[in-house]
């Protein structure tokens, strides 16, 4: 499942959410769609790990862990 993480530009309430194909987030606090989508650690690695095979991600998950990502879902990450 992908998750993303978002910004919302009106209220600056920064969150997480699954996307499904072309759903369009809105802010749980202030139900705006003016968001600002960020980077977060596990969907940097799910991108960057693929044809290079061995990068330098993996050092950075090893310290911080998964911290980027919603706490009870780091399935997409595909590390561990
Ligand atoms: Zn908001």
């Amino acid at each position: 499942m992908p998750i993303y993480e978002y910004k919302c530009n009106d209220c600056d309430k920064d969150f997480e959410t699954l996307v499904m194909g072309s759903t369009k987030p809105e802010c749980p606090s202030c139900d705006s769609k003016d968001l600002s989508r960020l980077m977060s650690a596990c969907g940097f690695i799910s991108k960057s790990s693929g044809p290079g095979g061995q990068t330098q991600v993996t050092s950075s998950a090893g310290s911080s862990g998964c911290s980027g990502c919603a706490s009870s879902n780091c399935g997409s990450c595909g590390v561990g």
